[in-house]
């Protein structure tokens, strides 16, 4: 086959809520960019998503706050806390990008760099050749563009998590509140995404066999059930009459607070977002919230430096390396400490599921005395620079 050459200014690798996110604010920006993604249409599947303060903050700054807030509940016993459907969220991403802004079924294989301009060469699936002046890669857990920048990969946090919705098409009649109910080595939590939907989600510790089995979900929810038998029958209940389509397991991935601390995510012009960089243990759920804050402080970094959009074409290739390579050595100092701070809290919640006391107690103080308490990052508004 005779490969064919592209060439677009802005590249986002990735279609999930970090690419469609970043491109949205490179858009409100009158940014252009084009994001790749490898699934034939949106991966819009899937239960609810948590998002606190800060993520809402996000959601504001990218013009899509109102139309989600419209779509789920305040949860009350939680500041800022509302539980969304992952459908919705992404479809209002992607519904408010200009059309042709996603291109499906493009799978990044192999990414190098062009020893005469030094800008960035994206080798697709099909045996395209992509050319770009910036690579921002928003690909997930197990990153291409990571692996490109030389980022150390996850480690595995010994859980599982398995979550789903459950519709109650006659309303569930709860409080718009968090409920988490602890037992052995096994948390089951549960939060209203509207009045007649509740997300849940159930976290054990991991089991490879589980794993294997993972896309039987008619096992999984089985498997689920069983494991809460000691469970109250009205959580049994919501977990038995899920909607089998949204359930999903997922063993718990993260990036170690210590490299992200002293990890370069920015490489000439090309960097990486979201999950790509710091996927983190979702107890805290923060893994969205803080791929929102990326897409948000990204392209505020990268239009300060691009006045009058990389299509202007004035600035020479030289010229454009040492902007742009400004840009988003800015866009890595200001997201450093952030993402560090988060996911040391995530991994020391994450990993209280399997802690004995007296490590649950130091990790207690950790939180409340070094890290200035369970909740205090939700107020961050990533915005306000
Ligand atoms: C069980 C669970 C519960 C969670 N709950 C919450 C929560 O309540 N609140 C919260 O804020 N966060 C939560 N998170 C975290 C959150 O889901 C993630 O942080 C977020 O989805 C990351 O988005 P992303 O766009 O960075 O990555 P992804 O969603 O993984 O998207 C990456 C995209 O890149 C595409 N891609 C990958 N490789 C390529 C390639 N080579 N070429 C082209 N495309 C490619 C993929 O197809 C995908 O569409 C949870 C995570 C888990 C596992």
């Amino acid at each position: 086959m005779r490969e064919q050459e592209e060439f677009h200014e802005i590249m986002i690798i990735g279609g999930g809520i970090c690419g469609l996110a970043t491109a949205l604010g490179l858009h409100r920006k009158g940014i252009k960019s084009v994001v790749l993604e490898r699934s034939e249409t949106l991966r819009n599947t899937g239960a609810g998503i948590n998002i606190y303060l800060n993520g809402w903050h996000a959601l504001d700054h990218l013009g899509v706050g109102d139309q989600l807030r419209a779509k789920s509940i305040h949860i009350t016993d939680e500041e800022g806390l509302r539980c969304v459907k992952r459908r919705d969220l992404i479809d209002t991403l992607a519904n408010s990008l200009p059309a042709e802004s996603i291109r499906f079924g493009c799978r990044v294989v192999a990414i190098e760099t062009d020893p005469t301009t030094s800008f960035p060469i994206v080798h697709v699936a099909d045996g395209r050749i992509l050319k770009t002046k910036v690579l921002i890669g928003c690909d997930g857990s197990n990153s291409i563009v990571a692996r490109t920048l030389g980022l150390k990969p996850q480690n595995l946090l010994q859980t599982q998590v398995v979550q789903g919705l459950t519709s109650y098409p006659n309303g569930h009649g709860l409080s718009n509140s968090f409920l988490h109910v602890w037992g052995d080595k096994l948390l089951v939590g549960r939060i209203p995404a509207d009045e007649k939907s509740v997300f849940w989600f159930v976290t054990q510790e991991f089991n490879p066999k589980d794993l294997e089995t993972r896309d039987d979900l008619r096992l999984v929810r089985d498997r689920t059930t069983e494991a809460l038998r000691d469970y109250p029958a009205r959580v049994i209940e919501m977990v038995k009459h899920c909607d089998i389509k949204t359930l999903s397991l997922h063993p718990i991935r993260y990036h170690a607070p210590w490299h992200l601390a002293f990890s370069d995510i920015s490489k000439g012009t090309m960097t990486v977002a979201g999950d790509a960089t710091h996927q983190m243990d979702p107890s805290m759920a923060q893994g969205g919230c803080s791929a929102l804050e990326d897409a948000v402080v990204l392209a505020r970094c990268l239009s300060r430096e691009m006045p009058v959009g990389l299509s202007g074409c004035r600035a020479s290739d030289q010229e454009m390396l040492e902007r742009v390579g400004g840009a988003l050595r800015r866009y890595a100092r200001e997201r450093r400490w952030r993402v560090v701070i988060l996911s040391t809290k995530s991994f020391l919640s994450g990993s209280l599921l399997c802690a004995s006391w007296l490590k649950r107690f130091i990790f207690f103080v950790i939180f409340s005395k070094i890290l200035g308490g369970r909740f205090s990052h939700t107020q961050y508004d990533c915005g306000l620079r």
